[in-house]
């Protein structure tokens, strides 16, 4: 697999540190309101990186925080009149409703700043001490002109960036050594929150909350840092400079960025006042509209909003989920005896039959078993045609795996999956067993799971199905069997049902 470096400025063959883990920290949103979909970009794009990953058999430690701390967040708070805290923990709410809807996966870890405030002293104190960083008056800088590769990741000019910034230089300012420097640390103002510390009572500086996320959740040194490519400067260069000088070694090996979300080619952001947030889409399209129109582009690419393009994502998703649907009906549809008098190819038709009818689990797991493209599993059950014809169905997972391996090239991968569903609607019929249409359909279903792409319509629980659930639960706790318990929980709660347990009895709720 390559991945484009930002740092390097090429595509490099990707050896994480650990074989067979990846570490993967993704800087998250500042939780002041919803969500705009500029922000989905990296959620989504980074994702599915991770996805793939996992579909190639890495264990991925992926951390992305929520800054719950900062300028905006507290203005927000002033104008409602309630506490920051309230204002962050509302819409760190929302942003988890969002992040299900577009299928994003919980991070491994989601921390917070505010909880990790000690972890940030405790890097400050070691950078004043190495002599890194230097307080004035309550507020410490860090002291750019120490590092000397600052400036490596975004390759900018520093002494343009110094003079730029010199004629900027704002009231305050001027304490500092060096134009370039950056806060660790500054004092409260009246009406904010703040945390004691060896220098002032106050608040960190923003860049330094996710150098130690990264350490405390991943380790000195990690394999992946991500986020928007806004981010590489100056954000993710004074990541490098805190935590490379903190901790004497190289910090992330890999700097991966997506491009903008734009509208009428200009970024999507608050401060334009030019974004539609998530929640707005979700009440025109289902948000797996919205991935799938992110992903038809390379994240590196700068992707255009428009109802014309989401239009066409609706469409190309549709197209997908026919041929799911279709296969499926070409399933409940067939006899279950399809496969009577069929030459199976190894002589065990009886058993098979009935693995066939039955869901066919066994036949499932064995053409989801990740990474074995070129050679497909002798599947009990289809006919010795058939049996051939799965190398040309496996051929289509082959020609996504290697879109996904250079550099996440979704746009590719969708396109292989499209190529996938022509040649289910084109060459699945009746006249197949049972068995080897499961297998399509699966393969369809796995490829579109690995983008994070749910291609098979959820059936809604019917009332008597929840009441049966609920049943065995009750059972399941009886006989002091929790994980079961609470596994049907879970499974209720992803279908968007709520238990409660109440002195009457568990009463349930859709959500
Ligand atoms: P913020 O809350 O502004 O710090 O942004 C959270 C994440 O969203 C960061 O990784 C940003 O780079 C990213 N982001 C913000 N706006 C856009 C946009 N229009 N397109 C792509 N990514 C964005
Ligand atoms: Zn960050």
């Amino acid at each position: 697999m390559r991945v484009y470096n930002t740092q390097s400025k090429r595509k490099e063959e990707f050896e994480p540190l650990v074989p067979g883990k990846v570490s993967m920290y993704v800087c998250g949103p500042t939780v002041y309101n919803y969500i705009h979909i500029g922000n989905a970009r990296p959620m989504i794009v980074f994702d599915t990186a991770r996805r793939y990953m996992e579909h190639k058999g890495y264990e991925v430690n992926y951390v992305s925080n929520f800054t719950d701390v900062d300028d905006k967040i507290i203005a927000k708070a002033n104008e409602e009149g309630v506490t920051a805290q309230e204002i962050s923990e509302r819409y760190i709410a929302e942003c988890r409703k969002d992040m299900e809807g577009m299928n994003v996966k919980p991070a491994t870890t989601h921390p917070l700043a505010t909880q990790e405030i000690d972890g940030m002293i405790e890097m400050i104190r070691t950078l004043i001490d190495k002599g890194y960083a230097y307080n004035v008056d309550g507020t410490v800088y860090f002291r750019t002109k120490k590092f000397k590769d600052y400036g490596k990741l975004s390759h900018k000019n520093l002494d343009d960036l110094r003079s730029g910034s010199r004629s900027l230089l704002v009231t305050g300012e001027d304490q500092k050594e060096d134009p370039l420097d950056f806060v660790l640390w500054k004092p409260k103002k009246e009406g904010e929150p703040s945390w004691q510390s060896p220098w002032s009572d106050g608040r960190p500086g923003w860049h330094i909350e996710c150098s130690v996320m990264a350490k405390k959740y991943l380790g000195e040194e990690i394999d992946i840092h991500a986020g928007g490519e806004d981010l590489i400067f100056p954000h993710h260069e004074n990541e490098i400079a805190q935590s490379e000088c903190c901790n004497g070694k190289p910090f992330a090996k890999y700097w991966l960025h997506n491009a903008f979300l734009n509208i009428d080619n200009r970024k999507m952001s608050k401060s334009l006042g030019n974004f539609f947030t998530v929640r707005e889409i979700s009440e025109k399209y289902d948000l797996q509209v919205l991935r799938f129109f992110m992903l038809s582009a390379h994240y590196r690419s700068p992707l255009n909003f428009s109802a014309e393009l989401m239009e066409a994502s609706a469409n190309g998703l549709e197209r997908i989920r026919n041929a799911v649907s279709n296969l499926g009906y070409l399933l409940e549809s067939a006899p279950d005896d399809t496969l009577a008098g069929k030459d199976t190819g190894n002589g065990s038709g009886a058993p098979t039959t009935q693995n066939a009818s039955t869901g066919n689990i066994a036949a499932s797991e064995q053409s989801t078993s990740a990474g074995n493209t070129d050679a497909p599993e002798q599947i009990d059950g289809m006919t010795e045609a058939e049996q051939a014809e799965l190398a040309n169905v496996m051929a289509f997972e082959t020609k996504f795996d290697e879109a996904m391996d250079d550099d996440f090239n979704t746009a590719d991968a969708i396109a292989a999956i499209f190529e996938l569903v022509k040649y289910a609607n084109s060459n699945v019929s009746a006249e197949n067993t049972k068995v080897f249409v499961q297998a399509v359909r699966d393969e369809i279903i796995k490829l579109c799971d690995v983008l994070g792409i749910i291609a098979e319509e959820q059936q809604e629980l019917l009332d008597e199905e929840i009441e049966k659930l609920i049943q065995e639960r009750q059972e399941a706790r009886k006989a002091k069997n929790f994980a079961r318990a609470d596994e049907i929980r879970s499974q209720l709660l992803e279908q968007g049902i709520t238990l409660l347990d109440t002195r009457e009895g568990v009463k349930w709720k859709r959500a």
